[in-house]
């Protein structure tokens, strides 16, 4: 249990922190950093009673934490670090929710030189497709993965204190190396998210003449969840792991060559082995979450 748990970003995930701690008993006090921008976010956090105060400068907003968590897109994140650094303290756990991680470690190496002992970042897997204070739930976290991935330097102390926090508010954590989880998240999340993304781009041009999502049925709709993600927090994501993205994009393409020239040479028994295949290892996948 923390005394004094402060946000920095109080959006889905930071809001959904705030009141799985609340509903668990995890922190004593909860407090906000924000920027004069989120004042209206901030103050719907505060009437919501999701925060119990916020502030609008760093050194008030840190005033006796023991537990900082930063919630904000992966790509502010080091402006972040540079408003913690004068404020840095040996015994405080610091951590954060970022879907990347290796730019997370960049970020932080570029504004300390070297990590922190006490930094150990982590990455819920739990989210969706709306943002905000108002987003947020206290359930969000129930039975979800939290992956923390941490460094050759990490403070073992802290490590134990964030797990703990994490199973506390309901998660399953794993742990994981930064690489790997940004192989990883890129095939189940990031890709997903770029596919989601450019589909809905194309038909959507499309559709001007051709009155495509009129007659759109449940498998588009389901497909096409993840593109009414934000479009700032994803640019950020997908630039921060471009590289595994990139590679899968190159995979992707030489998949859909196969099956334009399965169809273009009436290949049925191929393609069905391919959707076969697919079909299968979907099973296998939903067979593995009932576990
Ligand atoms: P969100 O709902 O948009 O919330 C982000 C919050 O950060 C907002 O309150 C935003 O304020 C604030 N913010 C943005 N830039 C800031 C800055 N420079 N300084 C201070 N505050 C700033 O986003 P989210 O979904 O909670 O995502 C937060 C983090 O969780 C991201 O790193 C994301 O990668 C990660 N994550 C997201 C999901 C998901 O499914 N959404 C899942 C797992 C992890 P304004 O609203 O005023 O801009």
């Amino acid at each position: 249990m923390f005394k004094k748990l402060c946000l920095i970003g109080v959006g889905l995930i930071g809001s959904s922190v705030a009141r799985a701690a609340k509903k668990h008993g995890m922190a004593e006090s909860i407090v906000a950093y924000g920027r004069k921008e989120d004042l209206d976010n901030l103050q719907t956090a505060q009437s919501l009673k999701v925060i119990d105060h916020y502030y609008l400068d760093m050194r008030s907003a840190l005033a006796s934490a023991d537990f900082v968590v930063i919630a904000v897109p992966v790509g502010a994140f080091e402006s972040i670090f540079r408003l913690l650094q004068p404020h840095w303290r040996d015994d405080v756990l610091y951590s954060d929710v970022g879907s990347t991680k290796g730019s997370v470690i960049d970020a932080a190496h570029l504004v300390f030189g070297q990590i922190p002992g006490n930094f150990i970042p982590a990455h819920p897997i739990a989210g969706a497709e709306n943002s905000g204070v108002e987003a947020g739930k206290e359930g969000l976290f129930d039975n979800k993965r939290l992956i923390i991935t941490p460094l050759e330097d990490s403070n073992c102390f802290m490590l134990d204190k964030l797990t703990r926090f994490w199973e506390g508010i309901g998660a399953s954590v794993s742990l994981m190396n930064v690489t790997h989880h940004d192989a990883v998240l890129a095939a189940t999340s990031h890709f997903p998210h770029v596919l989601a993304f450019s589909l809905v781009n194309m038909l959507g041009r499309e559709d001007e003449q051709a009155e495509i999502f009129k007659y759109a049925a449940g498998g588009f709709k389901d497909f096409s969840r993840i593109a009414s993600s934000d479009p700032t927090m994803w640019l950020d994501i997908c630039m921060a792991n471009r590289e595994n993205i990139v590679s899968l994009i190159q995979q992707l393409q030489n998949q859909l060559s196969e099956v334009k020239q399965m169809l273009e040479g009436e290949e049925n028994q191929h393609l069905m082995e391919t959707f076969k295949y697919a079909n299968e290892a979907r099973q296998r996948y939903l067979d593995q979450l009932e576990i």
